[in-house]
């Protein structure tokens, strides 16, 4: 079970900026889709390595304070009593206002234990709410800017105590890696909006030999497995790739509306089942929103990504799409540089080797262990060409690094006043490590740990 973190305050504290940080970038789907009500959102949050469910709530309305007692009270306190902890959020720019009081008052009626959050509280603006925010008897605020993502190593130490022993042993459990075997089936998915031609393509590299295994765990009813092997021929290698084939893709819906939502739907099955994921493009269309929100997800799952472009056969100014898609990937999908980008066409075969053999080269990089002291001596390296910044004059150190976990590959690295490391430097280490340690194009994670 993931411990549960409940977030309460005022309209416009921030709680929404606060929950789509601690959950990241996979909500923004959620979002998007209707039904999807705004009285209680859950997620999976994780913080500096704290995996928990982050629930918001809202309807503390100062508009109408009479209605307080009403629906939402109801979903605040179904949401409270399943919690671990609360997050009371205030703002450190407006002050205390009279509604933060009653919401501690309400709080204080409970025996969840409470975290008083001050956000907004990056630069000095902050500093006089953050000290009004004591009065409401919470103890000290932990000043965060959601926003900015300043103060996340302070909430985690706040966290800790609460939810820390809760945390299952998941993560130790897969340290236990199996070594990673290059010449192991790869399970490889196709999504795509309807029409990109995934049946064509799935169809294309079948042949024949249609062979349907039935279900394995992780898949759905919805979805199928199905083995078969591609002859590499760089080679002459045989390997052995198993496909997801989705219910999307052989149940054709007639809404197209629907079969948006199918899409985004099958992308999350496929991305659960897989190590490398294509997306395929339709090159009379070109790359679309929706493709890079599939694209997001996938890196945001930490699945290897290809992009295929798929009726090449059928393409006009080839060279212009090309490197148009090409740009619009770089500048769309800031997580990952260099997504591995291949014409193809599933009707005449052409550009699928090119794209196998990607999908078996950029697993080999997702599954790969850089030994620590290789690791650290290229850590030395990136700090000395650039050393990380003194904010207000106190320097942030860096002590080492260490890639805790493959398939997607996780580093941690430890030092001293990592909260205050700024984005633009965390960037530059990640970067470092993906160009010069052989991630290219690999989604990989960063964890900043302080020791207690
Ligand atoms: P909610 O109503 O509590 O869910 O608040 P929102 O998350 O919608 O945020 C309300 C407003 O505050 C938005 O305009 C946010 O951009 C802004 N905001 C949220 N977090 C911060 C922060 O850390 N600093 C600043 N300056 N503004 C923030
Ligand atoms: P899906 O909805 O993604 O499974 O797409 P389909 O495989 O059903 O393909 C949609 C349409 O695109 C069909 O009419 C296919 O014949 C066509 N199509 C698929 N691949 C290609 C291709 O490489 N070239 C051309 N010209 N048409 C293609």
């Amino acid at each position: 079970m993931r411990p549960q973190v409940i977030i309460i305050g005022r309209p416009n504290v921030g709680k929404s900026t606060l929950f789509n940080r601690l959950v990241g970038k996979k909500l923004a789907l959620v979002d998007d889709q209707p039904g999807v009500t705004r009285d209680r959102r859950f997620g999976d949050a994780s913080l500096l390595g704290l995996e928990f469910t982050i629930v918001d709530t809202a309807g503390w309305e100062d508009d109408d304070p009479s209605s307080l007692p009403g629906r939402m009270r109801q979903q605040t306190e179904a949401s409270l009593e399943g919690a671990d902890v609360a997050l009371f959020v205030v703002d450190a720019r407006a002050g205390i206002t009279p509604l933060d009081e009653e919401i501690g008052r309400y709080l204080r009626g409970h025996d969840v234990p409470v975290i008083l959050l001050a956000n907004k509280a990056e630069g000095r603006a902050g500093d006089h709410g953050l000290f009004e925010a004591f009065s409401l008897g919470f103890g000290d605020p932990v000043g965060v800017s959601a926003e900015h993502g300043e103060g996340m190593g302070d909430l985690f130490e706040a966290l800790l105590p609460h939810i820390g022993e809760k945390q299952d042993d998941e993560d130790e459990a897969s340290d236990e890696e199996v070594e990673y075997d290059p010449k192991a089936v790869l399970k490889l998915a196709v999504v795509g909006r309807p029409n990109a031609g995934k049946s064509t393509l799935i169809n294309r590299f079948l042949g024949e030999d249609r062979l349907l295994t039935g279900p394995e765990a992780g898949i759905t009813r919805d979805s199928i497995a199905i083995d078969w092997s591609w002859t590499d021929p760089k080679d002459g290698e045989v390997r052995p790739i198993r496909l997801i084939d989705t219910a999307g893709m052989r149940k054709k819906a007639q809404v197209v509306d629907k079969l948006e939502r199918l899409s985004v739907a099958d992308a999350r099955r496929a991305i659960d089942f897989a190590e490398v994921v294509v997306l395929l493009l339709d090159a009379t269309r070109g790359l679309e929103h929706q493709d890079l929100k599939i694209a997001s997800m996938v890196l945001e799952e930490g699945r290897a990504l290809i992009i295929a472009i798929n009726k090449w056969d059928v393409a006009e100014d080839a060279s212009g799409l090309f490197n148009g898609v090409r740009q619009a990937l770089d500048d769309g999908l800031a997580q990952v540089r260099g997504v591995p980008l291949v014409a193809v066409s599933a009707r005449t075969g052409k550009g699928l080797d090119t794209l196998l053999g990607a999908a078996f080269s950029l697993r080999d990089a997702w599954s790969r262990r850089v030994p620590t002291a290789a690791l650290n001596r290229w850590f030395d390296d990136a700090l000395a060409a650039n050393p990380p910044p003194a904010p207000g004059g106190k320097r942030i150190k860096l002590r080492y690094i260490t890639q805790a976990k493959t398939r997607p590959p996780g580093f941690v690295l430890f030092g001293t006043r990592l909260d205050m490391l700024p984005e633009s430097y965390r960037r530059y280490l990640v970067n470092g490590i993906r160009r010069e340690l052989g991630f290219d194009a690999v989604p990989i994670r960063l964890t900043l740990r302080s020791p207690k």
